[in-house]
């Protein structure tokens, strides 16, 4: 289906990858692991989440004594979804938001170009069409591009869209928002905001700054902290994660573009590493590419 579909590169990668570690071996020993090592690291899963797997791998090997080298995907599919399920690090949530927060504030952070604004988009389609009233905050008031990016959204979805002219204060414009959504009586509100990592301090002050605001609008808010992450780009995705959760309490993740790469290895090591579930997962451009993510479906998809 189109998970399998959308994660076909980083399939045919990491089981092409598996299939060289086993031929002509019989059994999982030290050389298999070490090998397995390097696929991990080279997919992307990260350097300390791939020694969690391998050493996971290491325990039952040493209790099993003997494990055939053809039953390697099995065990590590098994490992990794163990893994993943040890963290909670699973969001079975279908595009759900909590009745008792009304309206659900969602503010969104990230990088330019990581697809920050599609995943809006596609949220707010999500959320509509399962009958929820949304609006959207265009926060990124540092680009002009950013604004006409999500008003083109706005549109599409036909969802009311809360904005200011290029270069207003982005608080002010998340403060309109969520008294627009109060106002309406929306169910949720998603606030888009700059993605400038120009410096961490600066990063920090300025999300502060947007949640102080909110709050006084709708106290408990931001409900979630969703932060988009380019699949593609491996390793920056890891940095920018590291940057991210640092400057703000970020308590999602969406990882987008895993259509297009051989890297969705990184869903598993970002959300092992930083303790954030992925709530989402972007497997194209279109308005039904986002998906919950779900660790049994996405393992079973990786594994085949
Ligand atoms: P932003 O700068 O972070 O707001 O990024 P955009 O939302 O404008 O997205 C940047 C580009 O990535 C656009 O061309 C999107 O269509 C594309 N994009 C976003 N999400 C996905 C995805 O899941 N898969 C693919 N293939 N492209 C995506």
């Amino acid at each position: 289906e189109r998970l399998d579909q959308g994660l076909s590169k980083t399939k045919e990668s990491v089981l092409k990858k598996l299939t060289r570690v086993v031929v002509g071996k019989s059994k999982v020993d030290d050389d298999v692991l070490d090998e397995l090592e390097e696929v991990l690291i080279t997919s992307d899963v990260g350097v300390d989440t791939t020694l969690k797997i391998i050493e996971r791998i290491e325990k039952r090997v040493a209790k099993d004594k003997f494990i055939n080298a053809s039953e390697l995907d099995k065990i590590l599919k098994e490992e990794i979804t163990a893994l993943l399920a040890e963290n909670a690090l699973n969001s079975s949530a279908d595009f759900e938001i909590p009745q008792q927060s009304k309206p659900y504030v969602i503010m969104v952070v990230g990088v330019n170009g990581v697809g920050k604004t599609t995943t809006i988009g596609k949220l707010a389609h999500k959320f509509k069409s399962s009958g929820k009233k949304v609006v959207l905050g265009a926060g990124d008031t540092f680009r002009a591009a950013a604004i006409d990016q999500l008003e083109i959204w706005a549109q599409r979805v036909d969802v009311p869209l809360i904005k200011q002219k290029m270069g207003s204060d982005p608080a002010s414009v998340a403060y309109d928002a969520l008294s627009s959504a109060k106002a309406t009586d929306a169910d949720v509100v998603i606030i888009d905001t700059a993605g400038r990592l120009h410096n961490k301090i600066n990063l920090m002050n300025e999300l502060t700054k947007i949640k102080n605001v909110m709050q006084k609008v709708v106290p408990d808010a931001p409900h979630e902290i969703l932060l988009v992450l380019d699949g593609s780009t491996g390793q920056n995705a890891f940095e920018q994660a590291k940057q991210f959760t640092l400057a703000t309490e970020v308590n999602a993740l969406a990882i987008t573009k895993l259509d297009g790469t051989a890297k969705g290895g990184v869903v598993i090591g970002v959300s092992d590493q930083f303790k954030v579930p992925v709530k989402y997962i972007g497997i194209g451009e279109g308005m039904d590419d986002l998906q919950p993510f779900n660790r049994e479906a996405f393992v079973d998809s990786l594994f085949g």
